[in-house]
């Protein structure tokens, strides 16, 4: 019997005390490869303790300083990327060039954290009246936590940890119970870049894990990325906890994202995005496209570069160089999007190819699921109101844009949304009017760059903050301003009016 999986706090490596275990599973053969501690509320209590008594000092440290070890850690990252690579494929399951795709997204946001000392500066007005000058502070929160989830192990931890780090607080990360192995990867790494123990923690575990961290006193902000349902709850636990002060919380939720391909648009490359957009990762990204919406005459076309394009899909073991996409994550998941499959063909969808029933050489045992596409799906089914997080793509047929823009403006979900179009007229009107919090001209999966921001709106999102960029930096700081004079410009006697500028 081989040591479950630990936490990392204050440095190294804590063994769980709840007795409670969880299996790990290689989704590509189906095998148990270990086993994960989850955490007691004990546990959390020490990794709060840990970070709480790692902030002051580290909060009080030359941003310049803290980003040099940022600077490690990239270095590091960099030499270990396939090791990082690794891990995330034989725990999720998704192609090893995507799962490096993953780390290399993660990185920009370590490169962008870099830049801490100019991200904090802030704005100085001189003398705004009778020798009084006012400015402002970002400062630090103390202890912040991020709860993650199993599609990307080592990406959403990275939206959220150097953001928080460089702005001077303490972090614990709970990452998914799924794919723990990554988060320790990451914890030695950090460890190795130079960072005080304590700084960065990890919390293997589950709703216990979770509920702790809400209700503990000195966590002062949480990031959650996850499901919506999950996400509405932290947030709601979070705005409402009790106690003095209110725990700062952003909460990034599941998504239904469109891709409207228009009449004019360049059919060979909105089929390409969609195979990459749909099926890429198995459909497991908040980011993949599930729902294409053929306008006007385009959709008999469309459906007819579709078919053999799915049918074709290269589905085996992630670890193998030629494949396209891998498993799903688990033989639940993968229990849950044959339901969905079921459903739509129930509800009266036309289901093109069906993914069930795939056999891989080899891996009998492995959780995988073909590629399917299911035609003249409508707003009123399941199969299209629901997060299906699978490798199944729905086309919607309407008549035109305005049809299109109303479908997506009326789903719940508004994470991402992708218009392939030759006309710079419509992408714009696209643009300003569709109810989704990131937008793709011709780019089917428009992931914000790390020095911009990424959020949804809708049931994609609750909080007011998006992850990492600028928005992260104003999340993990407190704003403070400061106003100041010296004695030659202090007037005498008391004065009872507002004060105004002189
Ligand atoms: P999940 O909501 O099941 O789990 C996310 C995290 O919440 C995990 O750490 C998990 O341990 C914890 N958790 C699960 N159930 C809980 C409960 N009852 N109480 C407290 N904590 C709980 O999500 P998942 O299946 O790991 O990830 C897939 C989901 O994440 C999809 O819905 C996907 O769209 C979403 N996602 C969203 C974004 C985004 O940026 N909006 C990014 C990635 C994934």
């Amino acid at each position: 019997m081989t040591t479950p999986l630990q936490h990392f706090i204050h440095g190294r490596l804590t063994a769980s005390t709840s007795g409670r275990e969880q299996d790990v599973f290689n989704p590509a053969t189906g095998e148990v490869t270990g086993r994960v501690g989850l955490a007691s509320i004990e546990d959390v209590n020490t990794a709060v303790a840990s970070a709480q008594s790692a902030a002051p000092a580290w909060g009080e440290t030359a941003p310049l300083k803290r980003a040099r070890i940022l600077f490690n850690l990239k270095q590091i990252m960099e030499q270990q990327q396939d090791a990082l690579a690794a891990s995330i494929t034989s725990e999720h399951g998704k192609v090893l060039s995507d799962a490096k795709g993953e780390v290399t997204r993660g990185l920009e946001v370590v490169e962008f954290a870099c830049g801490i000392p100019q991200l904090m500066k802030t704005q100085f007005s001189d003398n705004i009246g009778g020798g009084i000058d006012n400015w402002n502070l970002r400062q630090p929160l103390g202890v912040t936590v991020g709860i993650t989830p199993f599609n990307f192990p080592v990406m959403v931890p990275l939206w959220m940890a150097p953001v928080a780090i460089a702005t001077g607080n303490s972090f614990i990360l709970k990452p998914s119970e799924r794919d723990p192995s990554p988060s320790l990867l990451l914890a030695d790494m950090f460890k190795r870049a130079g960072l005080p123990d304590g700084v960065f923690n990890v919390v293997q575990g589950d709703k216990v894990a979770v509920d702790a961290l809400l209700q503990h006193p000195d966590v002062k902000a949480v990031s959650f990325v996850g499901s919506t349902p999950i996400a509405e709850y932290i947030y709601q636990q979070a705005t409402l906890r009790a106690g003095p002060y209110p725990l700062r919380a952003q909460a990034l939720g599941g998504a239904k994202n469109h891709l409207v391909v228009m009449p004019d648009a360049n059919l060979e490359q909105a089929v390409d995005a969609l195979i990459g957009a749909a099926y890429g990762s198995a459909g497991e990204r908040c980011m993949a496209i599930s729902v294409a919406v053929a306008v006007g005459s385009v959709a008999d076309e469309l459906i007819a570069a579709l078919v053999p394009r799915v049918k074709a899909l290269v589905i085996k073991n992630g670890v193998e160089a030629d494949a396209e996409m891998g498993p799903l994550v688990s033989a639940v998941h993968k229990a849950k999007v044959e339901g969905y499959i079921e459903e739509g063909e129930r509800a009266g969808a036309k289901l093109l190819v069906d993914g069930r029933g795939l056999r891989v050489a080899g891996h009998e045992n492995g959780f995988f699921l073909g590629g399917t596409l299911f035609d003249h799906v409508t707003a009123d089914m399941k199969i299209y109101q629901e997060e299906i997080f699978g490798p199944v793509l729905c086309v919607v047929r309407v008549p035109d844009f305005a049809a299109a823009v109303k479908l997506i403006n009326a789903h719940e979900y508004g994470n991402g949304v992708s218009l392939f179009t030759a006309d710079g007229n419509t992408a714009r009107e696209f643009s300003r009017r569709i109810e989704v919090g990131m937008v793709g001209i011709n780019v089917p999966i428009p992931v914000p760059m790390a020095w911009h921001s990424f959020g949804g709106w809708k049931r994609s999102l609750f909080g007011d903050s998006h992850a990492y960029g600028e928005e992260g930096i104003r999340f993990y700081t407190r704003y403070k301003s400061i106003m100041q004079r010296w004695s030659t410009s202090i007037g005498k006697g008391a004065e009872f009016t507002m004060p105004v500028a002189k």
